[in-house]
């Protein structure tokens, strides 16, 4: 009996000890660990975002960049009962400094016009952007990066189309709902990949072969009609020295600006994908 009993006290000190040891090991860490784990689940924003992150296993997608939902400033376009109507384009902007110089023309005027805009520049001026919008001004695409359409391949179409929209989601939050495919030129092929209206023009300017304001004036006075689509581009100083006289010449001769999207809707004609117009 004796061996007995001194034996089983042994054995129970034993296994208490290496239990206490296990615990003093641990302890330490523990006492380090568990308030960084509450100092990161607090930085994750509560128990919502911890639990997304920890089920999914994927960091919770991005909010789109900047969401761009501001009331245009001028939403208003007057009384135009019994005006010819009108659309003044501005094409291969934006130009960190003409475009704001013709943004302030227009808006003194309060006039509006539709601005086919580069995606690559686009990036670059991202608060001009959002000013033509926030004046009231359509934003339509004119590709990413000014290539022929119809001279490059499917795949850099697709290419080119993938990086545009991605360009004008970040800056205001949606794509542009209507192009015109740079120098005018597209096909089948090009229509169906780039998924929305074309939009040509039935009033050429010239500005980018003169840069002359003279002739500019002349040709966009001396040809304007009503339901038309004048053909500018926002990057030169000289088309924006034109604009405040045909803005007020036109006026004189009965014409009120409006946007491609306004111009269509006023005189009856829908616009569809698959489809190009040159005026209305
Ligand atoms: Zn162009």
């Amino acid at each position: 009996m004796r061996p007995k009993i001194k034996t089983e006290p042994k054995v129970r000190k034993r296994t208490r000890r290496k239990f206490r040891f296990k615990i003093n090991k641990v302890y330490p860490w523990l006492k380090i660990a568990l308030p960084i784990l509450v100092v990161i689940f607090v930085l994750l924003g509560g128990s919502g975002l911890f639990w997304q992150r920890l089920t999914e296993g994927t960091i919770a997608p991005a909010a789109p960049m900047s969401l761009h939902v501001k009331v245009p400033d001028r939403v208003f376009r007057g009384n135009l009962e019994g005006k010819k109507l009108i659309a003044l384009t501005f094409d291969d902007g934006p130009s960190a400094i003409t475009t704001p110089q013709l943004l302030d023309v227009l808006k003194e005027k309060k006039a509006v016009a539709t601005f086919f805009e580069l995606g690559r520049n686009a990036a670059w001026n991202p608060e001009i952007v959002r000013r033509v919008v926030d004046q009231g001004n359509e934003l339509g695409s004119h590709t990413y990066s000014h290539q022929n359409l119809v001279m490059i391949s499917e795949t850099a179409v697709r290419e080119d189309k993938n990086a545009t929209d991605m360009a004008f989601r970040e800056i205001i939050g949606t794509v542009p709902t209507l192009t015109r495919p740079p120098y005018g030129n597209f096909n089948q092929r090009v229509m169906e990949i780039l998924d929305t209206p074309l939009i040509l023009w039935s009033i050429d300017s010239r500005d980018w072969e003169s840069k002359d304001p003279a002739k500019i004036k002349e040709i966009a006075i001396g040809q304007a009609r009503d339901g038309a689509v004048i053909l500018f581009h926002d990057i030169y100083s000289t088309t924006v020295e034109a604009i405040p006289e045909i803005i007020d010449r036109l006026r004189e001769k009965g014409f009120e600006f409006v946007t491609v999207s306004e111009l269509a809707r006023f005189k009856g004609v829908e616009i569809k994908k698959g489809e190009y117009y040159r005026d209305f």
